[in-house]
């Protein structure tokens, strides 16, 4: 398309007079994209053919009593009712003491596909053999790792096929998640294993599917905790638990109890700076590591308590990637007080598991759909062009009406400016 070749080379303001000259957006438009970019232009720096900053709400989640400590949880999402429901479930587990967490290690794993190679059995003893001189040339890569206390531990091969293996290198990435640092250290091994031990690479590049760092939180509380309206606590509980089986049997079931937990992780995983891809790939990997696609979290009853128990890869870092470059990443750290990647993690795993909470919670007693409309009906008023002195009429003459949807609140709208 003319004007758009050699569009990463254009200054920003070129980028937007070929969008406004080949009529892609109107001059109200670009300045809306306009509206979004400051004088540093962070982004342009950040991203390849920049043209303005995307912005998502952000807002904060309460009652997260982690281990003891009380934390407040920055959450950036556009999704409305999932902050409310992250405090009510993690407001219940306060009451009866709040979660407990575990975290055995935080390693990342990369890999070194090879192919056409010979013999496995030889290729992975010569690879054992030589492991300490391995793991010696992936350190050098990137040494600064090292006098951080980090670097390369041990290296494992896997066949994949009889003419395809990987080794898999893990390291101590220290407060990163290390993408780049392992993919350093990979292409250094990788180099010596094609050279000395005459083999052919595929390629090198970290694996998302974090196994080697998982991070555990759990909860548990007297079913009587669980009363609402016209359901006994025990009923609650029991239905809570029919739900967590029907999520460990049915992937249909599973994908959206997995997506419940995700919208909790995904908006801290944004709101500190952390690859959300790569936390939503390792996790959908793990929730299918036993070869049918399962919920991440599990409920039982126990001795009259609700317990809860979710386990899943979260390799998060307080440093590198844009941690260190956007600014609001900072101040997130400072709401959330967190000292290191690993107290991330825990927090990150209880947000999940409130998230689930909650999220049962109201599909077992009163349904998802009515407080998740009481909240989705104002994005209704806004979308119907409600201005924001307007919004709380348009809300209360919903409310009145049987059809929570864009025509109804177009509906009020026209009836209020009448
Ligand atoms: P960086 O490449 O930014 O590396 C981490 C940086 O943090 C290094 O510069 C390191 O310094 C510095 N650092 C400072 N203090 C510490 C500390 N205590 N511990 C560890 N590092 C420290 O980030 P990552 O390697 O973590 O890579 C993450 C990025 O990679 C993300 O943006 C991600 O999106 C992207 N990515 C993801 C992929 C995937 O998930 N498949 C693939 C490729 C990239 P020094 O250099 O001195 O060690």
């Amino acid at each position: 398309m003319k004007g758009l070749k050699k569009f990463y080379r254009k200054t920003l303001q070129e980028r937007w007079d070929v969008l406004q000259d080949r009529k892609i957006l109107t001059n109200e438009q670009i300045k809306c994209l306009k509206r979004t970019t400051d004088a540093t232009e962070l982004g342009n720096s950040m991203i390849e053919n920049f043209i303005a900053n995307y912005s998502i709400p952000e807002g904060v989640s309460f009652h997260y009593l982690i281990d003891g400590r009380d934390y407040i949880v920055p959450m950036v999402t556009e999704e409305p009712s999932v902050i409310a429901a992250s405090s009510h479930g993690a407001g219940l587990i306060k009451k009866a003491g709040g979660f407990k967490t575990k975290i055995k290690q935080r390693l990342m794993l990369g890999q070194i596909i090879l192919e056409d190679f010979q013999d496995f059995q030889e290729l992975r003893e010569k690879i054992d053999h030589e492991q300490a001189s391995l793991l010696r040339i992936a350190n050098e890569a990137h040494y600064s790792l090292i006098k951080r206390g980090g670097g390369a531990r041990w290296i494992r091969c896997r066949k994949l096929a009889d003419d395809l293996m990987s080794i898999d290198l893990a390291v101590d990435v220290q407060e990163a998640m290390g993408a780049n640092m392992l993919n350093t250290m990979l292409e250094a091994v990788a180099d010596y294993v094609r050279k000395e031990f005459s083999q052919t690479v595929l390629m090198s590049i970290l694996s998302n599917y974090a196994t080697e760092c998982l991070a555990v939180a759990e909860c548990s509380m007297p079913l009587s905790n669980l009363k609402k309206e016209n359901f006994t606590g025990e009923e609650i509980g029991h239905k809570i638990v029919q739900a967590s089986r029907v999520a460990q049997l049915d992937p249909y079931r599973a994908a959206t109890h997995n997506k419940g937990i995700m919208n909790g992780i995904d908006a801290v995983v944004l709101a500190t700076g952390n690859d959300w891809r790569a936390i939503e790939s390792g996790a959908h990997a793990f929730a299918a590591r036993d070869g049918l696609y399962r919920g991440l979290s599990q409920w039982t009853i126990v001795g009259g308590q609700l317990k809860g128990r979710i386990e899943l890869p979260l390799p998060v870092g307080s440093v590198g990637g844009s941690i260190g470059i956007l600014p609001l990443v900072k101040v997130n750290q400072k709401i959330l007080n967190v000292k290191s990647a690993e107290e991330l993690e825990r927090i990150i795993a209880c947000v999940g598991l409130g998230q689930n909470l909650a999220a049962l919670y109201a599909l077992v007693s009163e349904g998802i759909q009515k407080g998740h409309m009481r909240l989705q009906t104002k994005s209704l008023a806004i979308a119907a062009g409600a201005k924001a002195d307007e919004i709380q009429q348009v809300l209360s003459m919903m409310s009145k009406t049987k059809g929570k949807n864009l025509a109804a609140a177009k509906a009020a709208i026209k009836e209020i400016r009448r």
